[in-house]
């Protein structure tokens, strides 16, 4: 994809981070959607040996990248077994390309599309819109998005960066009418509208959260029921699956979906788990009569067997961007590109290249927090800090590498650590007894203007 496909890249970090902040509601809505997700994970975890089944997790993941090339293998032998027809996309043109020509040897009008960020990489709404297709996305959220010409901020929920009185006026847009302040009536609005465009597509897009080789089998886990209208009522289905996201056995899967769902939402399972394996067969009374899967390499393959071979495990849970202080502050929109948070300032430059995303990884306090929340132990800080070697610092202006360099310097003593520990410690004393005056103050005005001081033990 070129740099002139996507509207969100061309501007800096800074820029984008900027402009987010600006926006109260987004530094209130984040956490508070955020913290409820982490609150539920923990609760739905609180009999389970979490760390057993992420490190089950874990290993599974690893060793289907390690042999990649072999589980594709099968998992096309099954699906072709299964009369899934298989095409390979080396990048999003290539994806693009075979999607729009499944279209149109559909004679296809309209086409209705679950979830799927695959399909935000490729950017593929508007290669379809400038067919002369109708698409229509059936995840509120995407729906809403789609809407307004906008972008999901988050894996997991793409409009977090919406207030309810956004989404009443993008409806009633649509309804030609005010719709009241109703939670109710604005999804029932929603659903009505929705409920058409499934009757009436000609063409099923999903993504696929993940691919079993054993069975052949795409895995689709939704909470709203639009995947298996998607998938079952148009007469084709395609389904656009990124080539990591092969899972070997249904046993594996088993192990997949609670961290998933766990992870993502805070659910032990998500309301709606489809497994489909193929169009409708004969005597079946639903589903397509064509089914396609659309393979997407778009870079992944490049990072086989290389120091970043890991963020090829990722499940797209979205957890790290939850626990991300970065995230929390800025917003997905200001990673520039379709995934945000510490899986976004791993992904973005790799899948981009550092012209794009070179400055991301330095998006990062490297607290950890994303490591410890990851449900397939990527170590994200580790990536971060080689894809900072890697692309050279280059985000860090001049002032804040001979800040760095100044720091590790002291840090690299005993006495030059516990220096500097007793001027932060003396600072901190300092804030808590003056923090109006510190706010007002020349030097730290900027930083204090967007952050709370801590209390006492570290609270804030
Ligand atoms: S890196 Fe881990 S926590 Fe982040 S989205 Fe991927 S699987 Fe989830």
């Amino acid at each position: 994809m070129s740099r002139s496909d996507d509207p969100l890249v061309g501007t800096g970090f800074r820029d984008r981070s900027r402009a987010q902040l600006g926006q109260p509601f987004l530094r209130q809505a984040i956490p508070r959607a955020t913290d409820h997700t982490i609150a539920a994970l923990h609760d739905r975890f609180a009999d389970v040996d979490v760390a057993a089944l992420r490190e089950r997790g874990r290993r599974i993941r690893a060793e289907t990248i390690r042999d990649l090339d072999a589980h594709l293998e099968t998992l096309v032998a099954a699906f072709e077994r299964n009369g899934i027809t298989v095409h390979r996309a080396a990048d999003a043109e290539a994806a693009r390309g075979r999607i729009r020509s499944i279209c149109s040897a559909a004679g296809a009008r309209r086409v209705v599309k679950v979830k799927s960020m695959a399909t935000e990489e490729i950017r593929l709404n508007p290669a379809l819109a400038a067919d002369g297709l109708e698409v229509v996305e059936t995840d509120l959220g995407e729906y809403v998005v789609h809407l307004d010409d906008d972008r999901p901020s988050h894996i997991i929920a793409p409009i977090i960066h919406k207030t309810r009185q956004e989404v009443r006026q993008s409806l009633s847009r649509v309804a030609g009418r005010e719709l009241p302040d109703d939670t109710a009536e604005l999804t029932g609005f929603a659903r009505g509208q929705l409920r058409d465009a499934f009757l009436s597509a000609d063409v099923g897009i999903s993504g696929a959260n993940f691919g079993v080789a054993e069975s052949g089998t795409v895995v689709l886990l939704t909470n709203e029921g639009n995947g298996r209208m998607c998938t079952s009522l148009p007469r084709v289905h395609i389904a656009l699956m990124g080539i990591e996201r092969v899972l070997p056995t249904l046993d594996d899967l088993a192990v997949m979906l609670p961290l998933l769902a766990g992870s993502g939402t805070g659910q032990l399972l998500t309301s709606y788990v489809s497994m489909i394996s193929g169009p409708r067969r004969e005597g079946e009374p639903d589903g397509p009569e064509e089914m396609h899967v659309v393979l997407l390499d778009n870079g992944r393959r490049a990072l086989l067997g290389g120091p970043f071979e890991e963020a090829l495990h990722c499940i797209r849970c979205g957890a790290c961007q939850n626990v991300c202080p970065v995230y929390r502050q800025v917003g997905g929109h200001a990673y520039g590109w379709v995934y945000g948070g510490p899986i976004g300032a791993v992904l973005t430059p790799l899948f981009r290249g550092f012209d794009d995303g070179g400055e991301l990884p330095q998006a990062s306090t490297l607290c950890g927090a994303c490591d410890d929340i990851c449900p397939v132990k990527i170590p994200l800080h580790d990536l971060l800090l080689k894809l900072r070697r890697v692309g050279g610092g280059r985000a860090a202006t001049r002032r804040e590498r001979a800040a760095a360099t100044f720091w590790a310097f002291l840090w690299s003593s005993g006495v030059g650590y516990r220096a500097s520990i007793a001027v932060g410690r003396l600072g901190l004393t300092l804030a808590r007894v003056l923090p109006a005056r510190l706010r007002r103050g020349p030097v730290l005005a900027r930083w204090a203007a967007g952050r709370g001081l801590p209390g006492r033990g570290g609270r804030p």
